[in-house]
C-alpha cells in the first residue's frame, strides 16, 4: 500500500497563530454551551444590533437583483458615501480612485502591506498594539518593529520614541487612534508631532481609524491625514462600518490614499477575493449616508459603561486601569499579583490569569500578551452595565484568594 504523506504547510505560516481574541471568544461560548455562567470581557465587537435602516437597505438591495459582482473596489454610490464621510467627519477631500472598498477592514490592511512592503522593510508599531498588525507585516515579507509604551504615556509613541525606532528601512508607521486595545487617543497636536517626523524622514503613515465614532473625551480629534496636504498624500486611512455601525458580520472596511497605492491593492483584491458582497456594499451606503443618531446613542452607552468599567477595575486593590478615551476596551495592569499563589500554584504573567479568571471567576478576559505586553489583561464593555459589575465583583473576589 502507498503511504500518503502529510502535505507540508508553508515556511510563512511559521509561528503563525489563530487570533488570540477570537480563540478565547470561542473557549467562552463553549464553556457556556456547557452550562457554565461565563461573562464575556472578551468579545471585540458591539453588543448592539446592527440599525434597522441598515438591515432594511440590505433587504431592499436583495429584493431589487443586486446580487451580482460589482466592480472590484465597490460600488460608485459607497465610494462617494465614503468619501462624503470623510469630507464631513475629516474635512479631507478624496476622489473615488483613492478609495477601496474591501471585506473589512482587516482585508483592507492586509491589501495594503501586501501591497506596500518588500522584503525587509520595516513598519513601526506601537505596542501594545492590535494582535494582527505585525503578523500581517510578516505575512507580507516585512519586518515589525515594535515600540514599547506603558501607561506613563497613556499608552502612546512619544514623537522622540517614534524618531529613535526609524531606520534606514523604515518604510511606514501605525497608528491606531483609538486604541484596540488601549483605547487611548491622539491628540492632534500629538499627531502632527508624529507626522512631522514622518514626513521628515519619509516615512509613510498608517491611520486605523475604525474607532474613530467609538470617542468620548471633550477635545476634539482628528485624522492625521486631515492636518496638512503632505500629511494627506503620506498617508492612507483605514475604516470601516464593523465598528461604528455595530456590522461585525457584514464585512466592509474601507481605505483612503494616494491613488498609485489604491490601484495596487484593489488589483490584489482582484485577484483574491473579487468585490466584498454587494448587499453589504449597499447596507454600507446607508449606514454612512443614512441618520447617524444610533452611532450617537451606542457611543453614549459605551461611555456609561466605559465609566462603570474602569471605575469597577480600579476600585479592586492590586489593579489599575488608565481611563481610555474611545474604543471599547479597558486595559488593566495586574501584574502586581504576578507570584501570588492559589493553593500552593504560583500564578504569573497574563495567559495565566486570564485561565485563572475563566476557572475561578467565569469571566473571559483577553492576555495582554496577545497585543504586545504581559503585564496586562483587556477587558471588552461590549456588554451590559450588570455583566460590567457582577464580573468585576466575581474577579476581586477572585484575586482575593491569592496570597
Ligand atoms: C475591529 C478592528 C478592525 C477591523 O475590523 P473588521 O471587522 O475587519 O472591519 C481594524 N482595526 C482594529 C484595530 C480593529 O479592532
Amino acid at each position: 500500500m502507498r503511504k500518503v504523506k502529510m502535505v507540508g504547510i508553508s515556511k510563512r505560516m511559521e509561528g503563525l497563530d489563530e487570533s488570540v481574541t477570537l480563540a478565547i471568544t470561542a473557549r467562552a461560548k463553549d464553556l457556556r454551551a456547557r452550562g457554565y455562567d461565563i461573562i464575556g470581557f472578551g468579545a471585540g465587537e458591539p453588543d448592539f444590533d446592527t440599525p434597522a435602516n441598515i438591515k432594511k437597505a440590505a433587504v431592499g438591495a436583495i429584493e431589487k437583483g443586486k446580487t451580482k459582482y460589482t466592480p472590484v473596489g465597490g460600488i460608485d454610490e459607497l465610494k462617494d458615501a465614503v468619501i462624503g464621510k470623510f469630507k464631513k467627519d475629516n474635512g479631507i477631500d478624496y476622489s473615488r480612485d483613492e478609495i477601496l472598498v474591501s471585506c473589512g477592514g482587516k482585508h483592507s490592511i492586509f491589501n495594503l502591506f501586501l501591497a506596500l512592503l518588500d522584503p525587509l522593510d520595516e513598519v513601526i508599531i506601537p505596542a501594545p498594539y492590535w494582535v494582527s498588525y505585525p503578523v500581517m507585516v510578516k505575512l507580507a515579507g516585512g519586518a515589525a518593529r515594535i515600540v514599547e509604551t506603558d501607561e506613563t504615556t497613556g499608552f502612546k509613541m512619544t514623537p522622540e520614541a517614534f524618531k529613535k525606532n526609524i531606520t534606514k528601512r523604515t518604510k511606514a508607521v501605525v497608528i491606531n487612534s483609538p486604541s484596540n486595545p488601549t483605547g487611548c487617543v491622539y491628540t492632534p497636536k500629538e499627531l502632527e508631532s508624529i507626522a512631522d517626523e514622518a514626513l521628515k524622514k519619509g516615512v509613510f503613515i498608517i491611520s486605523d481609524e475604525i474607532y474613530e465614532k467609538l470617542y468620548y473625551g471633550d477635545a476634539p480629534i482628528a485624522s492625521i491625514a486631515s492636518l496638512s496636504q503632505e500629511a494627506r498624500k503620506n498617508s492612507i486611512v483605514l475604516n470601516g462600518v464593523s465598528k461604528a455601525y455595530a456590522m461585525t458580520g457584514w464585512r466592509i472596511g474601507y481605505a483612503a490614499g494616494p491613488r498609485e497605492l489604491i490601484k495596487a491593492m484593489t488589483n490584489i483584491q482582484s485577484q483574491s477575493t473579487s468585490n466584498p458582497a454587494s448587499i453589504s456594499q449597499w447596507a454600507a451606503v446607508e449606514a454612512l449616508n443614512g441618520t447617524q443618531e444610533t452611532v450617537a446613542k451606542m457611543a453614549a452607552e459605551f461611555k456609561k459603561r466605559r465609566d462603570v468599567m474602569v471605575e469597577g477595575l480600579n476600585s479592586i486593590k492590586g489593579v489599575s486601569c488608565v481611563r481610555p478615551d474611545g474604543a471599547f476596551y479597558a486595559f488593566a495592569n495586574i501584574s502586581s499579583f504576578f507570584g501570588k499563589r492559589l493553593k500552593e500554584r504560583a500564578i504569573a504573567g497574563s495567559v495565566a490569569f486570564t485561565s485563572f479568571f475563566l476557572e475561578e471567576a467565569e469571566v473571559a478576559v483577553v492576555p495582554g500578551i496577545a497585543f504586545g505586553s504581559d503585564a496586562h489583561i483587556r477587558l471588552s464593555y461590549a456588554c451590559s452595565e450588570d455583566d460590567i459589575r457582577l464580573g468585576l465583583k466575581r474577579m476581586g473576589e477572585a484575586l482575593g484568594r491569592l496570597e
